[in-house]
């Protein structure tokens, strides 16, 4: 299992296809990752179950 993993969100703003690095080593983790195309703040909220799946919620900032 690779601890950095990619994956492919929809920007809540512009609705762009984006890829975001998740560390997969942790199993909770929220953060904001700028959108690459538009630049806005996403608030990533990301889980990660025992198999390694990764869950990914994505808010607009105002969600928080
Ligand atoms: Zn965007």
């Amino acid at each position: 299992m690779y601890l950095l993993q990619t994956v492919g969100i929809a920007c809540p703003y512009c609705a762009e296809s984006i890829e975001i690095v998740v560390d997969a080593s942790m199993e909770q983790q929220q953060y904001i990752e700028d959108c690459s195309v538009c630049c806005r703040p996403i608030h990533l909220i990301v889980s990660v179950s025992d198999v390694g799946e990764i869950h990914m919620q994505v808010h607009d900032e105002n969600d928080c």
